[in-house]
């Protein structure tokens, strides 16, 4: 997959479309996909210029916001399997690669429709080609996609690994400890705060795993195992409900191996079964 960030005045004959309204992805349940050719779609003059975000074997897949309302189904599509979802609900049923572009359209999409107007002056901004960004004319700086780093993050000890779960969680699901890295802050300095703060125990020998883009609303998660030394469960702040030990042979629900959450459990218990 070929990365890129370009605005076309017509769509190329071969490509595909991932629509977005009210920040919900255009999702066909009976065909698990969310990517659709013009032949089946009800697109209107007005919706250009388009959004293109990756070229995958000389396909473009353009990203695209409709308005709430708006038929953009065409005529042989099934309307009773294709709705909008949050993509949360349909995170499961992605592989790797396809959760990879349905992240990235859903940040871009984000990202071109806050940028219409200038910040600072109130004027219309323009798409500058070379740089993949929006201006304008007043000279304010480029608006580029913004992306915000944090951490996340498997707290083990042996054979007991701690998860904690949010209110918004289904129920029984928990998962690893996550958070945004502060500005002047480093990644490890990032951890051992959050993990205090959040649960009030102390970690070391901080070891990186892997990095996920994660669409909601615009991270880049960087993973890391780190080992319990000290301190009791408590929670600290309000962003969990609940935290505690769970040992590897019983564990609640956890999140899907498309997230890297998900991922990190899952590569600590092989780990832990080669012992
Ligand atoms: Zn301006």
């Amino acid at each position: 997959m070929k990365l890129i960030r370009e605005l076309h005045e017509s769509f190329k004959e071969d490509s595909k479309f991932i629509i977005f309204c009210d920040s919900k992805i255009l999702y066909d349940q009976s065909e698990n996909n969310y990517s659709f050719a013009p032949k089946d779609l009800n697109l209107k003059n007005h919706i250009k210029p388009y959004l293109s975000i990756a070229l995958i074997d000389d396909c473009y897949f353009y990203v695209l916001n409709v308005n709430k309302g708006e038929n953009i189904l065409g005529l042989f599509m099934n309307p009773e399997s294709t709705n909008f979802v949050d993509l949360r609900q349909i995170l499961s049923f992605l592989d790797q690669s396809s959760f990879l572009l349905a992240s990235r359209a859903s940040i871009l999409q984000k990202w071109i429709t806050s940028n219409g107007f200038c910040s600072i002056c109130g004027k219309s901004n323009v798409y500058n080609d070379i740089e993949g960004a929006f201006e304008c004319e007043c000279n304010s700086s480029p608006k580029y996609p913004t992306i915000s780093p944090c951490i996340i993050t498997l707290v083990h000890d042996e054979d007991q690994i701690l998860l904690g779960r949010s209110k918004f969680f289904p129920a029984n699901m928990y998962s690893t400890l996550a958070g945004f890295i502060e500005a002047g802050e480093n990644a490890e300095e990032a951890l051992i705060r959050e993990v205090k703060e959040e649960v009030n125990v102390e970690v070391s020998d901080i070891k990186y795993y892997s990095s996920q883009s994660w669409p909601f609303p615009a991270q880049l998660m960087l993973g890391y195992f780190c080992r319990y030394t000290t301190g009791k469960i408590a929670l600290n702040d309000n962003e969990l409900e609940d935290a505690r030990w769970f040992n590897i042979n019983e564990l609640p629900i956890i999140p899907p191996d498309a997230s890297i959450s998900g991922q990190l459990i899952r590569s600590y218990i092989e780990g832990r079964l080669k012992l």
